[in-house]
């Protein structure tokens, strides 16, 4: 490794010691870069590392809001405007009691190098609350997002930061945020938030999206390496948005999606699962994955009992991690491994441990990067902007063909950049390298900012 990369990442640990998934996410990105920054040694004296990995902005703010009781709550907010280089701030906004600095943080800095992966005019951003929406009523949720939204919209705009959703955030809390920033702005201003329902600005396809360019990226994948997703048996952790969209497109190109989960524990199928059934529990009932069995008592569920997911230990040709960061760990992978898993496809973001990822290419896996393989969600969102400032919709299949060609473009570059630097086969790296690459060089084209 050169001494400056040495240095930055001594450096980065220093400053963010007690931010471990930020941490995680640099080292990733650092471990694989080498051979670019290797060839200009002129980053060094622009300190063109140092200014990546320091976001441009971070946001925190105070959320007050009045529960069923007429209690007053009070949660956390964040902003993380990482990078503006190629476009207006834009990534989603994450409910869930974990969120912390550090997962902003991670979330914001990964997003910077997916979005650059599109091709598109989009640059990195991360939000969210550690409000915990489980168990809250419609209208505690809609007084929560008011309240976000109150401080949050004299950060945002359509032209200079787009939030969406992400875990805890899907279409009713868009909704919500949405109709307290137009009251808030007295402005209809589309382009503010992606992920909108059809109704009022969203794009068709967009709550597909991130699911379905996550097949179109591992069908290409396979498709590399003279294989195919048909007849192949998948299995998939989380069943919320980017699950149950994976989980549909896998089965339309004639794999068998046998397991789904969520953060209690996993249902197994040998039949196939029954998505109609996973939609209704999640999607309208909000339940827990257990209660497929009232209706298909000759499935198996699996309760979770410590941080290796049941899911993993389930025979499968490929595996498609969708729920949360570091839910695949190194006994995992060896699991997987065991079984004669041929590929990985990552739908969340940072799903895999660094070990398990190392475990898994060392091993001969493939492995679709998160970075690459979930950008369609993000990918199509830049669509909803594009319709929203055209006030022009396209059909759901124009939506889907476009979604298709990006994640074809983002598969042939992550492939490009693995080949030329040495890395076949490893779109871990082809991917840090190829959007980097792209980086780098609007950073050196803008000055010192
Ligand atoms: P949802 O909230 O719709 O679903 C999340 C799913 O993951 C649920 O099944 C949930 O189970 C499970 N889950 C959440 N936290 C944990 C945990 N700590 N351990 C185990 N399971 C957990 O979120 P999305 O589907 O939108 O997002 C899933 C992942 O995909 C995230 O990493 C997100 O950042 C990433 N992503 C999402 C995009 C999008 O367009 N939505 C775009 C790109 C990436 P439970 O109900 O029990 O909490």
């Amino acid at each position: 490794m050169s001494l400056y990369l040495e240095n930055v990442i001594e450096a980065t640990n220093r400053k963010n010691s007690n931010e471990p998934e930020f941490l995680q996410a640099v080292e990733e990105v650092l471990a694989t870069i080498k051979p670019v920054v290797d060839a200009h040694p002129e980053y060094e004296k622009i300190a063109l590392l140092e200014r990546m990995i320091e976001p441009e902005r971070i946001v925190s703010f105070r959320v007050p809001w009045v529960n069923d009781e007429g209690k007053v709550v009070v949660n956390r907010g964040y902003r993380v405007q990482f990078s503006s280089l190629i476009g207006p701030y834009k990534g989603g906004l994450r409910f869930h009691p974990s969120v912390n600095q550090s997962i902003m943080k991670f979330l914001g800095f990964e997003q910077i190098f997916k979005n650059a992966l599109t091709g598109l005019p989009i640059g990195g951003a991360k939000g969210g609350s550690d409000f915990d929406p489980k168990g809250k009523s419609d209208n505690e949720i809609m007084r929560f997002c008011q309240s976000f939204m109150t401080e949050l919209y004299r950060h945002i705009g359509q032209d200079v930061d787009v939030p969406a959703g992400d875990i805890g955030v899907g279409s009713r809390e868009i909704g919500y945020l949405f109709g307290q920033y137009k009251r808030i702005k007295n402005a209809y201003e589309g382009g503010v938030l992606t992920g909108k329902d059809v109704c009022y600005g969203g794009s068709l396809a967009r709550t597909e999206a991130t699911g379905y360019g996550l097949i179109f990226f591992m069908r290409e994948m396979l498709k590399a390496h003279g294989n195919s997703l048909e007849g192949k048996t998948v299995t998939i952790s989380g069943s919320g948005n980017v699950a149950i969209y994976a989980c549909q497109k896998a089965f339309a190109y004639g794999a068998k999606v046998v397991a789904m989960s969520d953060s209690n524990g996993c249902v197994y199928d040998e039949n196939g699962i029954d998505l109609e059934l996973i939609k209704q529990i999640k999607e309208v009932e909000r339940g827990r994955i257990s209660e497929y069995l009232k209706t298909h008592p000759h499935a198996q569920y699996i309760e979770r009992t410590d941080e290796d997911s049941p899911v993993w230990k389930i025979k499968t040709d490929i595996a498609l991690p969708c729920a949360t960061q570091n839910e695949l760990t190194l006994n995992s992978a060896k699991a997987l491994v065991e079984n004669g898993v041929i590929a990985v496809g990552e739908g969340a973001n940072m799903p895999c441990t660094i070990e398990a990822t190392n475990y898994l290419l060392e091993h001969g896996v493939l492995v679709a990067p998160a970075k690459a393989a979930n950008a369609g969600g993000v990918a199509t969102s830049a669509i909803e902007m594009s319709q929203n400032s055209m006030r022009f919709y396209y059909t759901f299949e124009e939506v889907e063909e476009k979604l298709d060609r990006i994640m074809v473009n983002i598969f042939n570059a992550c492939k490009e950049a693995s080949d030329t630097y040495g890395c076949c086969g490893n779109y871990v790296a082809g991917a840090n390298i190829a959007a980097f690459r792209k980086l780098a060089k609007a950073m050196k084209a803008q000055g010192v900012v």
